[in-house]
């Protein structure tokens, strides 16, 4: 989506059919799911989401797994938290750094 960024925190597989009562048999369809938080960078909003994928984008969304990171500030002594996408880092305070 335009203007909105993903931040991808789980990707797993599940069956298609997920009715109750029924078995799920060795051949039955499972497809591949991501789930995460997106934020829309218009709205400044962030919202809980689910998208169904194909193997290669749920590759690519493992290796883009977001986390929760941690920065300490030791100019204000803050602990300041940030939603990353895989090897980001954070390296400034939000403290600080919001005026
Ligand atoms: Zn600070």
């Amino acid at each position: 989506m335009i203007g909105s960024t993903f931040y991808p925190i789980s990707v797993s597989k599940a069956y298609t059919n997920r009715r109750k009562g029924i078995r799920h048999r060795p051949n039955t369809k499972k497809v591949w799911f991501v789930y995460g938080y997106e934020h829309d960078e218009i709205e400044d909003e962030l919202s809980f989401k689910s998208y169904r994928i194909n193997p290669i984008k749920a590759l690519y969304h493992k290796m883009n797994m977001a986390k929760i990171k941690e920065y300490y500030c030791k100019d204000c002594k803050e602990t300041s938290y940030c939603l990353t996408k895989g090897f980001e880092k954070i390296n400034e305070c939000s403290y600080c750094n919001s005026d």
